[in-house]
């Protein structure tokens, strides 16, 4: 065979660049039928097919094949792929941040795959370039900053848009960093429940872990501010230069809520004493929390969505904490968290747009890019090809939810994890560990029948006399999990997730929690209501 035959196959494997109906309804058909394979591995039970565990050793013996293969060939074995990858926006699976993703947003990324779009450059991309201006207008908006003085640009992740924040923080901080170098004595501040991404961000930018201070948190996971306060000082004292402050917004697994405002004062009160040449960098870690923003101006009182009263309660304490985002030097954004995007859209807001530029490389460094053209924030990023997908993606739920949507998905999410809570609360045998929380994940324990569970939480929390109770019912609780999870493999009853450490005990004993993490908006009463029966029906079996 020539390669001029080969061509011809090769030719067809691509949408047509000029219009040929014929062929573009086969790129059409191709699609829905890797689509219609897909949906065929759905069952009743939460995940695609069924579960195989991979040959991880048998992978890396594959070799590239000497011929060609088809459009239909390689899509049916792409398909293939997902078998047993779990099911997101299933009711009967409650174990995750991961979002089930919407119609609109995953054209989205479709369409800006199909043809490419960089946004590097708007000579790249186009009007795909504008989407991403949008989004941040938007978003920027909700938060309450300034959209004519705000900017931001879609990146690699939440942990891009933190590693921007400290970035922008150290170059402020420590100028001329980006040409001389990272200072031994740059610090950065984060809670100890804030992500472990701050530990990978410090690293990866030659701050060095051990100049990561973690503050503790307090039982309600929100940063300790006497502690911070102190630590602050101290570091300042040292001649240690604040390159950021990250206040989490949204913890992953607990929805801790640091208290912005007030570190915003103290960091203002901090430059005034110690006669700062620099104002330390706040960037705000809220890829979790940001979408409760469109509660700021909500009317609890009247409350026009008939929200139940507990919902009301948990939106309006999650609001009194993300009200303040705007007071943040800057802001991460994760639509593939709350906004029920695909992966990776993940925006990085900058309150005031001159900040971004402090990363900006010199022309001369890239000397075959952007003469021309209005839009370039290639200058500044750290991705050279910047995919469109993000943009889209995000894009596309704000256009289709809009503040009303929005609304009405996160308050449900809030709503059945309250019902959850309070059919736990309904029972002797099973206590809720985080019920203060305004957030969507629930931690919960089981106890044997016979036990006070009044008094248990207390007593194995702080008393180091129960410190064997406590292990026995850690015990107890993972084999509870076991229980439910073999179940709802069975198809009865709802996966759940567990936590080794919920928190440690007053005596340094780590408390194992249930987990349910609900994000799905198919979540139902009675999918919760099964999740409590499957955890009581557990504790008869295992007694
Ligand atoms: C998920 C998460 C991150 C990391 O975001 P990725 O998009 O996974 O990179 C950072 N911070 C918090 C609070 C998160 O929950």
């Amino acid at each position: 065979m020539t390669y001029r035959n080969i061509l011809e196959k090769i030719r067809l494997a691509f949408p047509q660049p000029i219009s040929d109906t014929i062929h573009d309804s086969y790129f059409v058909h191709s699609m829905m039928r890797a689509l219609d394979q897909v949906d065929a591995l759905k069952t009743h039970l939460p995940f695609l097919g069924s579960i195989i565990h991979g040959d991880f050793e048998a992978a890396k013996q594959t070799k590239l094949a000497d011929t060609m293969s088809s459009v239909e060939v390689v899509t049916k074995e792409l398909v293939s792929y997902l078998e047993g990858v779990t099911i997101f926006g299933h009711p009967r699976t409650q174990q995750n941040v991961v979002a089930p993703t919407t119609i609109p947003s995953l054209i989205g990324v479709l369409l800006a795959s199909l043809h490419n779009p960089n946004l590097a450059w708007d000579e790249f991309s186009r009007l795909v370039a504008l989407a991403e201006v949008e989004v941040t207008a938007m978003t920027s908006q909700l938060i309450g900053y300034d959209p004519e003085q705000a900017s931001g640009v879609f990146t690699f992740g939440g942990t891009g848009t933190t590693l921007y924040g400290v970035k922008m923080g150290l170059e402020k901080a420590c100028p001329e960093t980006m040409q001389k170098g990272t200072p031994e004595n740059a610090v950065v501040f984060v809670s100890d429940t804030g992500h472990y991404c701050a530990a990978n961000i410090t690293s990866w930018l030659g701050i060095g872990t051990d100049n990561l201070i973690t503050i503790p948190t307090t039982v309600e996971n929100e940063i300790d501010l006497k502690l911070l306060e102190q630590e602050l000082r101290k570091a300042l004292t040292d001649g240690k230069k604040i390159a950021t402050i990250i206040a989490t917004l949204g913890t992953t697994d607990a929805f801790g809520l640091d208290n912005l405002k007030q570190i915003v004062m103290l960091r203002d009160s901090l430059v005034d004493e110690f006669e700062l040449d620099y104002q330390p960098h706040i960037h705000a870690d809220a890829v979790i929390g940001w979408a409760w923003s469109v509660f700021n101006d909500y009317d609890f009182e009247v409350n026009p969505l008939g929200f139940r009263p507990r919902t009301i309660r948990a939106l309006a304490g999650a609001c009194r904490r993300i009200r303040h985002l705007s007071l943040a030097d800057s802001v991460g954004i994760d639509f593939h968290k709350t906004g029920f995007a695909p992966y990776i859209s993940s925006l990085v807001l900058v309150k005031d747009q001159v900040d971004l530029d402090l990363l900006k490389r010199s022309p001369e460094q890239m000397p075959y890019l952007y003469h021309f053209g209005q839009y370039r924030p290639g200058m500044f990023t750290l991705e050279t090809s910047r995919a469109g997908t993000g943009p889209l993606a995000a894009l596309a739920n704000l256009k289709l939810f809009g503040e009303e949507g929005l609304r009405a998905i996160l308050g449900h999410i809030v709503e059945m994890t309250q019902l959850l809570r309070e059919h736990l609360e309904g029972h002797e045998g099973t206590t809720v560990l985080n019920r203060g929380n305004f957030g969507t994940v629930t931690l919960f324990r089981a106890y044997p029948v016979g036990v006070d569970t009044f008094e248990i939480k207390r007593q194995e929390f702080e008393d180091a006399t129960y410190r064997d109770s406590l292990i026995a019912h850690n015990t107890y609780n993972q084999e509870i999990f076991q229980y439910v999870n073999a179940e709802a493999m069975e198809g009865r009853g709802v996966f759940i997730s567990t936590t080794d450490c919920y928190r440690k005990t007053t005596y340094g004993e780590p408390i194992v929690a249930l987990k349910s993490f609900i994000l799905s908006p198919f979540v139902d009463e009675e999918d919760v209501k099964t999740v409590v029966a499957k955890v009581l029906e557990a504790r008869e079996v295992i007694g």
